[in-house]
């Protein structure tokens, strides 16, 4: 299939979730998951009109803004973040999504101190509890969302999950309720605005519209199976 029949038809789910859940389809953003994805055909789906692109490797993140400079791709970075690789993504990427312990709150605020930037950030949350899973335990959320107000250069715009894979996207639910409570218990106990929620892949997208997602990171249903 090509890529903007590709687009379309996520679109469309995204159009159809939001109308179930009485949302407007401009409150969520559509981001391309493209880990794996060559830089061409990224390039392919941002002449379909899809400009915002996620990526989990600093690496390879740096080889596709190379590629890619000549288009205005919004770049957000999904991924696990050493503390070491920080510095490469000052002025490239719009929202780091996975901001999960201090020593790493720390070290984005130095950089982006001497970049002389505000770098706005998703504090991650392991919302499954899952010991392979990256993100802050729930318990340990208010403790690091309050020491980021402390940093004049980091910006904390939401919460970011990645719940446990369940077949069925319904036994997801949950877990993405969990994560709106969390930001909804944050606006209230710190009395800030907290506008993202980055939650929802290919297979359960919808589901994570239904419970308030306005960042959705959507990879194997627009550019097909990954290969390794
Ligand atoms: C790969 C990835 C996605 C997209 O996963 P799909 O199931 O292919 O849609 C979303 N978020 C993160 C953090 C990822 O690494």
């Amino acid at each position: 299939m090509e890529a903007c029949q590709r687009l379309e038809i996520v679109l469309e789910r995204i159009h159809k979730a939001c109308e179930r859940a009485g949302r407007k389809p401009e409150e969520v953003k559509l981001l391309g998951a493209s880990k794996t994805v060559p830089p061409e055909k990224i390039r392919e789906f941002y002449g379909c009109g899809l400009k915002v692109y996620g990526e989990n490797r600093v690496q390879e993140f740096l080889k596709k803004f190379e590629a890619l400079q000549d288009l205005n791709i919004e770049w957000h970075f999904i991924g696990y973040l050493q503390t070491n690789k920080v510095k490469y993504l000052m002025n490239k990427v719009v929202l780091i999504h996975s901001l999960d312990r201090k020593s790493l709150a720390d070290e984005i605020q130095k950089r982006a101190q001497k970049a002389g930037i505000t770098q706005n950030v998703l504090i991650e949350v392991n919302v499954g509890g899952e010991e392979t899973k990256a993100g802050v335990e729930p318990q340990n959320l208010k403790e690091l969302f309050e020491y980021t107000l402390s940093l004049q250069n980091l910006r904390v715009l939401g919460l970011m999950c990645i719940p446990p894979y369940l077949e069925d996207p319904e036994e997801v639910r949950p877990y993405f309720r969990r994560l709106r409570e969390l930001k909804e218990e944050l606006e209230r106990e710190f009395n800030v605005k907290l506008p993202h929620l980055s939650m929802g892949m290919s297979h359960d997208f919808e589901v994570a519209i239904e419970e308030g997602a306005t960042i959705v990171r959507v990879g194997t249903a627009l550019f097909g199976e990954r290969k390794y």
